[in-house]
């Protein structure tokens, strides 16, 4: 069921057009990221959704309605920032109270409600401190109390974790998730962080430079990157050199043999250069697995990453990155040690643009 609909949206600041022309549509009860580099249009998109930035053209509807008329505060969005924007001089219950004081609810019912945020966000007791006095993730915690105490019909937030410590990030991007499932409210979470977006998202937008690359779920967005943009920001990719051989066929020649490529797009020509790209994960030890391309190399680096031990492997021409998994007993072969790899043609991309 559609909740929000982005229609052709553009907005340009001094002459430079920063969002152009996106179109998204977002389901009730969905949490969704918006991610891409710093300077893509991410923060101007959520600041054009709740009402602080005029869009040049374009529409953005709530469950039907054109909102474009409406004040900031008349949307019932509730939004939360990167850091720390919490009002200094109020305790931590007159934050949470803020937006209900302003809406002119009745004191009683304002700390109940104040009660039952502190409670939803796991600092029952804690109306009285002031927010020097909290963790930053305390404090991000009552910036999402806050944002949701007027019972707003859609969340915002805009890199809610990103000034916090990696372990407290994690920990808090799951407390957010929980939240939001338990309310069941639509949310919009900007990141820059793929990471972050893969791990909590019902689906991601990929944004570049004020462009959508590609709308999908995480799974995806991981493994069926549709550019080469989106395939290089998420994740990590391997890029082999090839030689169309037979487009017709769909084969190419790779490493001194010819290999069949099902992706290989109709416009391949033959004696044409190809990238092929693939994820690490793609790329196993053949260690006799049967696999369609076999190459032999060299490892080159070994990088111990806890469950998995990637090794980039040296192939001549071309190099891979490709994990093993730690299974606590297999030390990683040695660095300069021969290894043969094995890839499945099946897991292989050609990404045309
Ligand atoms: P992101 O949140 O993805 O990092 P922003 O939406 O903040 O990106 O910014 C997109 C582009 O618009 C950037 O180049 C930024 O410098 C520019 N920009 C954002 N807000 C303004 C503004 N108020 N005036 C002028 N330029 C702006
Ligand atoms: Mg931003």
């Amino acid at each position: 069921e559609e909740f929000l609909r982005i229609d052709k949206l553009v907005k340009t600041f001094g002459g430079n057009q920063v969002v152009k022309g996106v179109d998204l549509s977002f389901n009730k009860g969905e949490f969704v990221s918006l991610l891409g580099p710093s300077g893509c249009g991410k923060t101007t998109i959520l600041r054009m959704i709740a009402g602080f930035e005029r869009p040049d053209s374009g529409r953005i509807l709530v469950e039907g309605k054109d909102i474009s008329g409406l004040a900031p505060n008349q949307r019932k969005i509730g939004m939360v920032f990167q850091a720390y924007a919490l009002f200094p001089n109020m305790n931590v219950a007159d934050n949470i109270g803020f937006g209900l004081k302003i809406a002119g609810m009745p004191k009683p019912q304002r700390e109940a409600r104040i009660e039952e945020m502190l409670q939803l966000i796991g600092l029952s007791g804690y109306g009285k401190r002031y927010p020097f006095e909290l963790s930053g993730g305390q404090q991000q915690r009552v910036a999402l109390a806050r944002a949701l105490a007027p019972s707003p019909r859609m969340l915002l937030l805009d890199e809610p974790l990103s000034a916090l410590d990696a372990k407290i990030r994690v920990s808090l991007r799951e407390q957010i998730r929980q939240i939001q499932r338990e309310l069941g409210i639509t949310t919009v979470f900007v990141t820059h962080d793929q990471e972050e977006a893969l791990s909590i998202s019902d689906r991601i937008v990929v944004l570049n430079t004020g462009n959508v690359e590609q709308f999908g779920q995480p799974f995806e967005i991981y493994n069926r990157p549709q550019t080469r943009f989106v395939a290089t920001f998420v994740g990590t990719l391997n890029t082999l050199n090839a030689t169309v051989a037979d487009a017709g066929a769909k084969t190419v020649t790779l490493g001194g043999t010819t290999v069949t490529i099902p992706a290989l797009p109709a416009s391949a020509r033959n004696g044409e250069a190809v990238a092929l790209t693939m994820r690490p994960e793609a790329v196993s030890l053949a260690n006799g697995a049967t696999r369609d391309i076999v190459l032999d190399g060299k490892v080159a680096e070994v990088s111990f990453l806890g469950s998995v031990i990637r090794l980039k492997v040296d192939l001549g021409d071309n190099a891979v990155n490709l994990d093993t998994f730690n299974d606590q007993r297999t030390p990683p072969p040695a660095h300069g040690a021969p290894v043969r790899i094995g890839i499945a043609s099946s897991d292989v991309l050609v990404l045309e643009r």
